[in-house]
């Protein structure tokens, strides 16, 4: 599974971060996702509460 995060769209809510910090984090400046660092689900889960629709799932 792979994620993908739009920049243009990201509202910088953090949500994503706070949620599951093992995947979505920041190193050297830049946002990163690490999408096996969690479970299908629990990814699934948080790309749902984001709040402008910049992360986005394919399988
Ligand atoms: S939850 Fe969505 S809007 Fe918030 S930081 Fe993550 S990608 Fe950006």
């Amino acid at each position: 599974m792979e994620v993908k995060w739009d920049q243009d769209v990201c509202s910088h809510a953090g949500v994503c971060v706070n949620s599951l910090p093992n995947v979505f984090k920041v190193e050297d400046g830049k946002f990163v996702i690490d999408s096996s660092a969690a479970s299908e689900a629990e990814i699934l889960e948080t790309v749902a509460k984001c709040p402008s629709g910049a992360l986005t799932v394919q399988n």
